[in-house]
């Protein structure tokens, strides 16, 4: 029977021992991951372990699809975030600190899709490049129409200023 917990991890002893050289795995999570506003429900992570005369790497690609409202218009969006990773796996001791740990003779998959996914994540999402936002004074949303309100931006500091010269 798999775990969940099985399903985060991949068995490498075949690795280990020699018996094979490569794994191929491909996996899935419902996971839900937040970070400033913009969140993930799915992850996916598809590639190759490799065994080259004792160095272990882990190769592949790790795929999820975020979603949050546009920082501008507050719009839904949702965007595809892909990227391939290849990174060093180590069963003992190391002083690289890009290289995975091995835990035993498993490697933790969601771990490292979950560090390298959260290194790309994304500060904010737009609806678009080059989208318009919404009027700070009507509410307007400026995509679809435009307002007829004073666009000139007052500097608070100045207000008082502009009385003194009505
Ligand atoms: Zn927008
Ligand atoms: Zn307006």
């Amino acid at each position: 029977m798999q775990t969940n917990a099985d399903l985060n991890f991949l068995e490498i002893s075949g690795l280990l021992s020699g018996e094979c050289q490569e794994l191929s795995f491909e996996r899935k999570w419902a996971l839900s991951l937040e970070e400033g506003g913009v969140r993930t429900e799915e992850v996916s992570f598809s590639g190759k372990m490799k065994n080259l005369a004792g160095d272990l790497s882990l190769s592949g690609t790790v795929q999820s699809t975020l979603v949050s409202e546009c920082a501008r218009c507050l719009a839904p969006v949702s965007e595809k975030l892909q990227f391939e990773i290849e990174v060093p796996v180590v069963t003992g001791e190391t002083e690289n600190e890009d290289a995975v740990p091995a835990k035993g003779e498993k490697v933790d998959l969601l771990a490292v899709a979950e560090e390298n996914l959260l290194m790309r994540w994304p500060m904010r999402l737009l609806c678009r490049e080059d989208c318009a936002g919404i009027c700070p004074k009507c509410g307007q949303n400026l995509n679809e129409s435009t307002c007829s309100c004073d666009k000139k931006e007052i500097d608070p500091r100045l207000e008082g200023l502009a009385d003194f010269f009505k």
